[in-house]
């Protein structure tokens, strides 16, 4: 696939910007979170998109916690926050918070106050709702809106003091009620909540609203190129108007069309729900869409950044394939993840001509891919093995180029082997496979001029270390769970999650550590639980090894 593409409006906008000198050239933008949840892949593309025009440009990001949401913001996001954007390889600038500016914030609304263009307004959330009209009609003005500049300065400096209870003042900009753009039509700027602040503790009992907050802070820090999703389109002229009365820096808004994914839902709020009602374990859980819970499951930065960097910006919404994701992790681990061996669902597999007591030491190539290091490892092999059941057929169709009666194939690493018999217990299910093995036959030294289609994967019975794999599946039956009737959580995929308890593995995983990756030959991707103890090996699985998407994209063509 050719990720050569030309620059795309972004990156026009900003080359002509330093080609005219604007800001000296200088280009600094921001990652402005709210800290109300984990970040998601959607994030993910925001911040790949801001650290890397920047980067692209000589310039520099700041993150800035959009933190004047008080009852839904905490500590233990802005940790994960940080901790997130770091996994995926970004460094920030400064570490900024919304709230750091509540001084400056109050002082800019006292300075439209004296200008003639804020007002105190005592009506209710109803009232307001009622006289805002509709974008067919215009709307009323307050009877409040006339209030002298005197009456509104003392009044708001009451509203701080924290004279007056929730809801029953705000601060509105003082623009025009008849606007086609009902977001001009008097926006509210300060509510009153006497809500205990993350930050401020209860220094503050009135909050900016986000159009009052966003774009200041964005000034204050001199941002030049100031990216959002394109919801905020339509709060442009506001960003425009409150930096063009206040007379400060005058950053610029730029929208890009948001992100989304198949088969998952995106909303922070949503994914609160799934953590909260225990649909998933947490904002971890390697089905979510977080970035936290895709590096659980074994996604790495690079394939996450890569994921950002084919999907481009587009300047309308679209939904991305899940399987495009799964292609980048699968590519990348391709080329880092070591090769072992483990059997998810074992059956005895005895070789009648090898001796009882014999141990041998075979050596398995770690990564055919990395054809600078050669790593080898080494397997136990002897009399005694487990394969896997379905490589067995009692009746072996045409063409099966596993293990049946009188049929041979190749132990990975090993020997070549014929199947000669087998038994079976009472509910029909096949107990033990017995074989031969052809002793010239072993890889890297084999004379023996015999050759087999088929090579299948096995662990020495005496060595094998026991596994639990976590083998999931999408979080969701269909597409777009918010686009279908009823609540997005009626069409959870109840088979979500496989756990397999019995697998077992080459004695080589015994010491691997919490998110080591591992191909697991002809089975998958896997990558080692945070659940993980030496009693209990736990494995998620990453990705399977087929690859559906690039095949999708071929039939395309
Ligand atoms: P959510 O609706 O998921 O809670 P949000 O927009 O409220 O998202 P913020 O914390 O405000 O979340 O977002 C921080 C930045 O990330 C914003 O600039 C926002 O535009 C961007 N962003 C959020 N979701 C997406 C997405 N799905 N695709 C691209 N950018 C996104
Ligand atoms: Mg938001």
């Amino acid at each position: 696939m050719s990720t050569e593409k030309g620059p795309n409006f972004l990156e026009e906008i900003i080359a002509e910007d330093i080609k005219n000198g604007k800001h000296q050239g200088r280009v600094l933008t921001r990652f402005p979170p709210e800290p109300n949840g984990y970040l998601h892949i959607g994030h993910a593309t925001s911040i790949c998109l801001n650290f890397g025009l920047a980067k692209q440009f000589g310039g520099k990001t700041n993150l800035r916690f959009d933190d004047t949401n008080p009852e839904k913001e905490e500590t233990e996001y802005v940790d994960s926050i940080k901790a997130d954007i770091k996994w995926l390889g970004f460094e920030w600038s400064n570490e900024f918070y919304a709230s750091d500016y509540f001084e400056t914030l109050y002082d800019y609304a006292v300075k439209l106050i004296e200008k003639g263009l804020a007002y105190v307004d005592d009506s209710s959330a109803e009232e307001i709702a009622a006289e805002k009209g509709t974008p067919t009609e215009p709307g009323k003005e307050s009877k409040y809106r006339s209030r002298s500049v005197a009456e509104n300065l003392a009044l708001f400096l009451r509203m701080r003091a924290g004279e007056f209870k929730d809801g029953e003042k705000v601060l509105r900009a003082k623009i025009d009620m008849t606007s086609p753009n009902m977001l001009l039509r008097d926006p509210l700027m300060y509510r009153i909540k006497h809500v205990e602040h993350h930050r401020t503790g209860n220094q503050w009992c009135m909050y900016p609203m986000y159009d009052f907050a966003h774009g200041q802070c964005d000034s204050i820090e001199q941002i030049t190129h100031s990216i959002c999703t394109l919801e905020f389109e339509v709060h442009r002229p506001l960003y425009e108007w409150f930096i063009e009365k206040l007379e400060i820096f005058p950053s610029k808004q730029y929208e890009f069309a948001r992100r989304n994914l198949n088969y998952t839902v995106m909303s922070k709020r949503k994914l609160l729900q799934l953590v909260n009602e225990k649909h998933v374990s947490g904002w971890d859980d390697p089905r979510m869409p977080t970035v936290s819970g895709l590096r659980r499951r074994g996604y790495t930065p690079e394939s996450i950044r890569n994921f950002c960097d084919l999907v481009g910006i587009a300047r309308r919404e679209n939904v991305i394939d899940v399987g495009l994701l799964e292609y980048c992790i699968r590519e990348d681990l391709n080329k880092s993840a070591d090769r072992v061996m483990v059997v998810m669902d074992p059956v005895k597999l005895i070789i009648d001509n090898y001796p009882e007591e014999r141990n041998e030491i075979l050596i398995g190539e770690n990564n055919p891919e990395d054809l600078e290091h050669k790593i080898t490892r080494e397997i136990p092999f002897c009399k005694e093995l487990f394969m896997e059941r379905d490589d067995f057929m009692e009746v072996p169709m045409k063409k099966y180029f596993r293990l049946g009666p009188g049929l041979m194939v190749r132990l990975k690493n090993a020997y070549i082997i014929k199947c000669e018999s087998f038994t079976k217990n009472a509910d029909g299910s096949v107990v033990e496979i017995h074989c031969t093995y052809i002793p010239e036959s072993k890889s890297g030294n084999d004379t023996s001029g015999m050759s087999v289609k088929g090579t299948i994967h096995w662990v020495s019975a005496k060595h094998a270390v026991p596994l639990e794999l976590r083998l999931y599946d999408r979080l969701f039956k269909v597409e777009n769970p918010q686009a279908e009737d009823g609540d997005f959580k009626d069409y959870i995929n109840p088979k979500s999650l496989e756990i397999v308890s019995n697998a077992l593995a080459e004695p080589s995983l015994k010491n691997a550590k919490t998110l080591d990756k591992f191909q697991f030959i002809r089975k998958g991707y896997f990558c080692v639980d945070k659940d993980s103890s030496s009693e209990k090996i736990i494995f998620n699985r990453t990705v399977s090894l087929k690859d559906s998407w690039s095949k999708e994209q071929k039939k395309n063509v």
